[in-house]
């Protein structure tokens, strides 16, 4: 049974939830699973052709959010009011300019849930006009509709981050139907939609983790990531824990073959095993960051294109 999955897999074949329930069964460390982890990153490397991809976040404030999700050191429940945080309009187009500098393939913007829809389309507006015209710009935001996601399209973002979280509305006190109804926003104003299963922890069971990836196949997602939850001191869910590195290489394999996304596939936290998994994307962040209590994360736990490029090549993904 699970080596006719495998099989398939390796043929390219279509995999079934249920096919994917019983590749997240493999134990860890065992040959079945070592040859999971090897034909996801061959498929990766043959679609991708060999090609790694640096994507940045700019985090462009930092207030008590609303969705007080509980892994988040953003959340109301453990940011303080008093260090509110909105990073400076020209600072953020600085940023953009040291990026496209440094080699970043695609940028992305990010707020939390509730910051001004007005003031965001500004910050688009005039980072826009600082990347080359084929570069595409990413939307990081809360909930909108689909008239919200034609003016992000009209100020010239190409595309969207939005997920229905593990645990959406348990450990947030965000709407999972609201969260897909702006999943289906994105598709119907053309914008492109990035999706991720995230944020991963030990208490996710196989099947909402299958859940996730088989959201991903009813829309266009050519971009697709996996993402373990990171443990934020302070925040609500540190004391369950992380999953390990073996792990997350096994759902990132997975979710590879199961998708097959056609642009990219990401991995965060990043490291050499998942790049050698079927993952070929990694992130930059630069100021605010949800899994770092630093408002200046390229000086902490964000990585910088320099180390991007370092980690990808180590992996032997090319980047230019
Ligand atoms: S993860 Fe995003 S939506 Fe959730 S609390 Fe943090 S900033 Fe707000």
């Amino acid at each position: 049974m699970l080596n006719t999955i495998l099989a398939k897999a390796e043929a390219g074949g279509t995999l079934t939830r249920e096919d994917a329930v019983r590749l997240l069964a493999i134990e860890n460390g065992s040959q079945a699973y070592y040859t999971l982890l090897g034909i996801a990153n061959r498929d990766a490397r043959t679609r991708f052709s060999g090609r790694g991809k640096i994507f940045a976040q700019i985090g462009i404030e930092a207030s008590p959010c609303p969705a007080n999700c509980a892994f988040c050191s953003l959340a109301k429940d453990v940011f303080a009011e008093q260090n509110s945080f909105v990073l400076p309009i020209g600072d953020a187009e600085k940023t953009a300019d040291q990026l496209v500098a440094d080699g970043v393939d695609e940028l992305f913007l990010m707020t939390t849930a509730n910051y001004s829809r007005e003031d965001f389309l500004r910050y688009g507006a005039a980072i826009k006009k600082h990347l080359p015209d084929d570069m595409r710009f990413v939307a990081n935001v809360g909930d909108f509709d689909e008239a919200y996601a034609q003016r992000l399209k009209q100020v010239g973002f190409t595309g969207v981050y939005h997920i229905r979280r593990l645990g959406e509305g348990v450990d947030t006190q965000l709407d999972p139907a609201q969260r897909i109804a702006t999943l289906d926003a994105v598709k119907q104003a053309g914008l492109e939609l990035y999706y991720c299963v995230e944020p991963i922890g030990p208490e996710h069971t196989p099947e909402e983790i299958v859940d996730e990836i088989f959201r991903a196949t009813e829309y266009p997602v050519e971009v697709m990531a996996v993402m373990k939850r990171v443990c934020v001191p302070g925040t609500k869910l540190y004391a369950r824990g992380e999953i390990s590195a073996a792990e997350l290489a096994k759902i990132c394999a997975i979710t590879e073959l199961c998708v097959r996304p056609k642009r990219a596939m990401g991995v965060h936290e990043p490291d050499e095993l998942c790049l050698m998994a079927g993952a070929n994307q990694i992130y930059a962040e630069v100021s605010v960051n949800p899994r770092d209590r630093s408002l200046q994360t390229e000086q902490s736990r964000g990585a910088s294109i320099a180390r991007t490029k370092q980690l990808l090549g180590t992996a032997e993904w090319q980047v230019s």
